[in-house]
């Protein structure tokens, strides 16, 4: 086939744009926009588009014959200067709550939907550019990313796939060859950096301020199109809408942020701004900001420094503000599917959810065979002291807990013994007291008897636990010694870093370096523990 053949085979099937209300204003013009769930809006065309990175998965899955991939046209298209026929861009309308504060319309400020793909297997596909330009949604900011929070981006939701969590994808990450100027940590020195443009996919980048704008402003009519839309094209095992069919629905939502966000937990991630317009209608994980993963457990950090005084977003409590955002959007519902019963029990159903799925998960971070309440409540407790007695590497500490031998009953192990296949998950091992120290070993004792209890063979569980467990997530800092480069020109630690990240629960021996603790120089530096939403 002729290139121009391959190309034309990209379908697309634009369900957003034609089934719901769109802006007559055609006009960039920053402004608010009623009774509409979108405006059309072409990206800005940018002076030297140059691919940094794509994703083999991602391409794949979109069935992206090779030879565009490999074209120039691709790098044209997906930094907005050159449509495939058949789509049609736009910026979609939401509000949302910022920090627990009402925030009013936000929208795509710098988001441009190109259009749904439909691949060969007849899924579609919404593509998605971020840092296109200007749209109706950009308020006084100037719709650009940089491509230090663009390599962030596409590197995380690559790496959160891999993992097994919720996620939007990134399909590329590219150059614009424009400077954008940012003033990192809104200190008063602004500075030029590299505008880029991620391309990211999803089969629906609704999200919670989509159907809150709409309640907010008592456009009921508009709200109940956009639930019927969503429930029609990404909630279509469903059937119909109907009043049963919106309960469904809602409980189905509730159920899988929940998931989404037990996944969290067990890999040690931070979103870092839950605010309701970051949480997608599909319970997968979008928008990352300012978000960060735990290198030593604490459940108190968050990376987001704009959080800094009350600390919201903070690991330990994205669980509850996973129930809080949910209740929002519950808020947001009730004048179309007006049953609050029913929406009361799906915030319910969130609870039990989460609280049911949280402890499955962790006791399979332990290799246990299933979550025994009598045992394991104190178990997992216990767990939480021991992690933090002195900072303790959460990535570290489980994948040597799996080597330790404790199929064996061996009570003649002293503390240290029971230590020392652990000591290298320890920041400052020698601050650990000889209390802590017996502490430790104790619970160590403890989930050896509870192993034994299952009477799971070492090996077995072992790779039980390595298949839960990464050995390789995306530490703050190694985004940011790709960032380095990036600026320099060089992007291989990008691509080495996407290439790693794809299979983080197996043994990668040349790969090593990636898999240790923190290394001194990134405790304090910004990028690495301090970030915030100046992207
Ligand atoms: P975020 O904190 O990234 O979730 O963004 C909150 C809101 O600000 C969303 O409506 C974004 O589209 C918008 N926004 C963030 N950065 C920019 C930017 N550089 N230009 C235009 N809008 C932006
Ligand atoms: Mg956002």
């Amino acid at each position: 086939m002729e290139f121009k053949e391959t190309v034309a085979e990209i379908k697309f099937d634009n369900r957003f744009a034609d089934q719901l209300p769109a802006d007559s204003n055609p006009s960039k013009q920053p402004r608010q926009v009623y009774k509409a769930a979108y405006s059309r809006v072409e990206p800005t065309r940018v002076k030297a588009p140059e691919l940094v990175a794509y994703s083999k998965e991602v391409a794949e899955k979109l069935g992206l014959p090779a030879d565009f991939l490999e074209s120039p046209q691709f790098v044209e298209t997906f930094t907005g200067n050159q449509l495939l026929d058949g789509m049609d861009p736009y910026a979609m309308c939401y509000g949302g709550h910022q920090f627990g504060n009402w925030a009013g319309q936000l929208g795509d400020g710098r988001a441009i939907n190109l259009g749904e793909l439909v691949n060969p297997a007849g899924e579609h596909w919404t593509l998605q550019l971020k840092g296109a330009g200007l749209t109706p949604y950009s308020r006084t900011a100037d719709g650009l990313a940089v491509l230090r929070s663009s390599i962030r981006e596409f590197l995380c939701s690559e790496a959160m796939f891999h993992l097994g969590v919720a996620t939007t994808r990134a399909l590329s990450l590219s150059l614009t060859g424009e400077q954008v100027v940012r003033d990192m940590f809104y200190s008063g020195n602004p500075a030029p950096e590299k505008g880029a443009i991620v391309c990211r996919v999803a089969p629906s980048f609704i999200r919670f301020g989509n159907f809150q704008i709409f309640a907010a402003r008592q456009d009921d009519d508009t709200l109940k199109q956009l639930i019927d839309h969503t429930i029609t094209a990404n909630f279509s095992h469903l059937g119909e809408p109907s009043a049963e069919v919106y309960v469904q629905w809602f409980h189905e939502v509730a159920q899988r942020t929940a998931e989404m966000i037990v996944d969290w937990m067990r890999v040690g991630f931070v979103h870092g701004v839950m605010n309701t317009d970051n949480m997608s209608i599909l319970g997968q994980t979008i928008d990352y900001g300012p978000y960060g993963w735990l290198d030593n457990y604490d459940p108190d950090w968050t990376p987001n420094t704009t959080d800094a005084q009350f600390k919201r977003y903070r690991f330990g409590n994205q669980p509850q503000i996973g129930m809080w955002n949910l209740v929002q959007l519950a808020n947001a519902l009730v004048p179309v599917i007006e049953d609050v019963e029913a929406l009361q029990a799906g915030i319910n159903l969130y609870g039990e959810t989460f609280g049911n799925g949280y402890s499955a998960m962790m006791v399979s971070k332990l290799g246990l065979n299933a979550f025994v309440a009598e045992t394991d409540d104190a178990l997992l407790e216990n767990l939480q002291k021991v992690l933090t007695f002195v900072e303790t590497d959460m990535t570290i500490f489980y994948r040597r807990l799996a080597e330790l031998p404790l199929s064996e009953g061996d009570s003649e192990r002293s503390d240290d013994e029971w230590l020392a296949p652990l000591l290298d998950a320890y920041y400052l091992p020698e601050q650990l007291s000889a209390d802590a120290k017996s502490q430790i070993a104790d619970w160590l004792r403890s989930y050896a008897q509870r192993v034994q209890a299952d009477g799971t063979a070492d090996e077995d569980r072992k790779s039980a636990m390595n298949a839960v467990n990464p050995k390789y997530v995306l530490r703050n800092y190694m985004a940011q010694v790709a960032i380095d480069a990036a600026d320099e020109g060089d992007y291989s630690v990008v691509t080495e870093l996407l290439e790693l990240l794809r299979n983080p629960f197996d043994e990668q021996p040349e790969m090593e370096k990636w898999a240790v603790k923190r290394p001194d120089w990134a405790r304090s530096r910004p990028g690495c523990s301090m970030l915030s939403c100046s992207s």
